[in-house]
């Protein structure tokens, strides 16, 4: 008898059904707002996504949520037991990309590139669990732009010591070595380890569901005099809600995932069942 499929429970924080359809009224709003004749069609196309008929458009929250579904299912039984994980979030050197300027970024070939770049960095035996999150920045309430950012896991054999400093920052030089970083900044590149569970809990950020205004504004402490910058997180506005859903919707749900180790089995595109597919072995 072959084993019997079952699938992980999602998150607790996971989104609602209802959840996802109030976004999609968000995104079709703001599309309907914009009024070209291609955010009337895309607004059309999420109106009619239905469970039986999905649209699979990467812009589509009702869609996005199904797919991110099977990717916490996938990912949770990928990853091998007593594997080590180690949270990643790097701020590459081509992150920017102008407010209005979107529909110029080939999504595809950059997180090709990427992923390229990750799998050059790690060890052989090492897998990668991530995606791209896009935020739109600002600084004190000006330079606005919008931000790519991979965020992510090296999963590696129980023969790297994770919580062994050593370890950490040999994959961290690499890592700066083949994929380098916003401003050459250090801080463009955190690298923190996580137990299995945290691992279970919040490997979707990897694959984020919605995206935010990123205000980062520095801050003078009263009473050390310490500078600082802090960041605040709020709602996209209307006309950037339009730009990121238009540029979304050209690439195949699913694009904005990055593997290594690991392989995608099932449809392409569609919001069609797949599996995670691990090709090392330890
Ligand atoms: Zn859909």
């Amino acid at each position: 008898m072959p084993p019997k499929r079952y699938a992980v429970p999602p998150p607790p924080d996971f989104e609602s059904i209802e959840d996802a359809a109030d976004h999609a009224a968000i995104i079709i709003n703001a599309l309907r707002r914009l009024a070209s004749t291609e955010a009337n069609s895309l607004a059309d196309k999420l109106f009619a996504c239905v469970d039986y008929q999905p649209c699979g458009s990467e812009a589509c929250p009702v869609c996005v949520r199904s797919f991110r579904k099977r990717l916490h299912s996938g990912g949770v039984k990928a990853a091998p037991i007593g594997a080590g994980f180690l949270a990643m979030s790097l701020i590459p050197a081509t992150c920017r990309v102008e407010v209005g300027q979107l529909s110029a970024v080939d999504l595809k070939t950059w997180v090709t590139s990427r992923q390229r770049a990750i799998a050059r960095a790690l060890p052989a035996e090492a897998m990668f669990f991530g995606g791209v999150d896009i935020s739109l920045n600002t600084f004190n309430n000006a330079d606005p732009h919008w931000c790519k950012h991979l965020y992510g896991y090296v999963i590696l054999p129980p023969a790297f010591d994770i919580f062994k400093r050593s370890v950490r920052d040999g994959i961290r030089s690499a890592l700066k070595r083949h994929c380098p970083l916003h401003n050459g900044a250090s801080r463009s590149l955190l690298l923190s380890a996580r137990d299995r569970a945290t691992f279970n809990a919040k490997l979707l950020y990897a694959y984020k569901a919605r995206f935010y205004r990123r205000s980062q504004y520095g801050e003078v402490k009263w009473k050390t005099g310490k500078r600082s910058t802090n960041v605040d997180g709020q709602s996209l506005r209307s006309a950037e809600v339009a730009e990121l859903a238009l540029f979304l919707d050209r690439f195949p749900l699913g694009s904005r995932l990055i593997l290594k180790g690991l392989r995608r089995r099932g449809l392409r595109g569609g919001t069609g069942q797949f599996t995670l597919v691990r090709e090392v072995n330890w």
